[in-house]
């Protein structure tokens, strides 16, 4: 499998490059040169599959240079109990008996998504390092899931560093605590006196110094690596093996939608040939993607647009990942994409409502709404009342949206991108009580927290990571 640039231009051919590099060198994300499809018959082996089995058979047809054997043993060590808590990694449950499902995505490391493809790629890092002899220093800015993923991934993992910067004191007690608490030699933790933007703009101001970059050998692990996405892929096949009996029924799929990454792993299974009927897209108050999805406009937003809400996960104000779908609607017209940012960056906004490709969506089946903190609460009293089960916020704006787009006899898998746990306050203003608490996280917040405290200055966080890292091989 070779790859491609989303604007057209030239991008690194092989998996093991794509894994450790960011962006195209034209600015545009790196994509397959085509999406594998998966025939029937290979559907129906797939179906009686582990999810472990069926992550390498996904993976194997995106990441052709490394060797079976080593992806076989990458996928076995990062998809098992011992990691997630289940075999089933991500079990499904119903929701009452018409044909609502939970997928249940939240059983790792930090109880949220996340967990699922960065336990893999912390993997498929260490094997790629190893193999070459380089280092790796992770350096990136978290409001709180991605972050705190990144860590439980990277971990004692040869050859890894990880600096993360957080805004100090403002993400939760328990998201705070869990990065915090961690005390492995190779996680930093950076609290920044600011807020998320000043963590994320010192990011940006580091990785823009080139000779700091390659002599530190600085990488991401942000939402546009490619092998996150791919490894979100597989989930979407294991939903749906668990939901049907046979592989011509169809499902739908309602995303808690922020930077795009999750929902365009359905899009590419609906791709390889998966029976999916919808794929809905939800957002809360920030509704980038609902707005696109309903009009064809795609209008990213300043600070000042972007709302701080009671799901701050999905707090965006532009979908990083959109891009990768917008190749394909666009019949993968490089040049087309590339034309498209050139408006973004010029205007902040492209508008397709009036192009053939918008006016043919629906062949992709995607669908969207937008949920606000009002709608929020209603959702998680609801589904407590009627099912006696606790969701956490992001799961709630997925709910409430996914209500407006069931068909009668098609199966309605909503995903689960976090626990409650996570976000206890909401959970208190919508129940009057605590969210359950999963097995072994008692006392998080009382550990001990081990990080550096420093203001929003480029110099000194570059003289932070000069410290601690040795320079890199000439
Ligand atoms: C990251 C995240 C999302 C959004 O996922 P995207 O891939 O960015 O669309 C939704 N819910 C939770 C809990 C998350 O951590």
């Amino acid at each position: 499998m070779n790859y491609l640039s989303t604007r057209g231009g030239l991008a690194p051919a092989r998996f093991s490059e794509v894994l450790l590099g960011g962006l195209a060198p034209d600015g545009g994300l790196v994509v397959p040169e085509q999406y594998p499809r998966v025939d029937a018959a290979t559907l129906g082996r797939w179906r009686g599959l582990s999810y472990a089995e069926l992550a390498f058979e996904v993976l194997s047809l995106y990441a052709t240079d490394i060797e079976p054997a080593v992806l076989r043993q990458l996928t076995a060590s990062a998809y098992n109990a011992q990691v997630f808590g289940t075999d089933e990694i991500t079990p499904l449950s119903p929701l009452g008996n018409d044909g609502l499902h939970l997928l249940h995505l939240s059983n790792g490391p930090t109880l949220a998504f996340k967990d699922i493809a960065m336990q893999l790629l912390g993997r498929l890092f260490e094997h790629v390092l190893a193999r070459s002899g380089a280092q790796l220093n992770i350096l990136g800015a978290t409001s709180g899931d991605t972050g705190s993923a990144a860590e439980y991934a990277m971990r004692g993992r040869r050859g890894i560093r990880v600096f993360m910067l957080s805004p100090h004191g403002r993400m939760s007690a328990f998201q705070a605590a869990q990065m915090y608490s961690l005390a492995d030699p190779n996680i930093f933790n950076i609290a920044v006196d600011g807020v998320f933007d000043d963590c994320q703009d010192m990011v940006k101001a580091v990785s823009a110094d080139l000779g700091f970059k390659q002599r530190y050998a600085i990488g991401t692990v942000n939402s546009i690596n490619w092998a996150r996405v791919v490894a979100q892929v597989v989930y979407y096949f294991r939903a749906y093996f668990a939901a049907t009996q046979q592989n011509e029924q169809r499902v739908s799929f309602t995303v808690p939608s922020g930077n795009f990454g999750n929902v365009l792993a359905g899009h590419i299974a609906r791709e390889m040939g998966l029976p999916i009927s919808r794929l809905v897209v939800a957002t809360n108050e920030n509704d980038v993607l609902d707005e696109f999805f309903r009009s064809g406009r795609y209008r990213v937003r300043g600070s000042a647009e972007t709302f701080q809400t009671s799901s701050p996960s999905m707090d965006i104000s532009k979908a990083s990942n959109f891009e990768r779908f917008v190749y394909d609607l666009v019949g993968r017209d490089g040049e087309r994409v590339a034309a498209l940012w050139r408006d973004v960056d010029a205007r902040g906004e492209f508008d397709l409502s009036a192009s053939p490709e918008f006016a043919a969506i629906s062949r992709y089946g995607f669908a969207s709404g937008r949920s606000t903190h009002s709608n929020r609460l209603d959702t998680i009293r609801a589904v407590h009342a009627r099912y006696g089960r606790v969701v956490d916020t992001h799961t709630a704006d997925g709910l409430a949206v996914a209500e407006r787009w069931r068909e009668p006899g098609i199966p309605m898998i909503c995903l689960e991108t976090a626990l409650p746990a996570k976000f206890a306050d909401t959970i208190r203003e919508a129940l009057g009580a605590d969210a359950p608490r999963p097995a072994g996280f008692d006392g998080l917040e009382s550990k001990v927290q081990r990080f550096a405290l420093m203001p929003a200055d480029v110099p000194m966080l570059k003289h932070y990571i000069a410290a601690r890292c040795p320079l890199a091989a000439a």
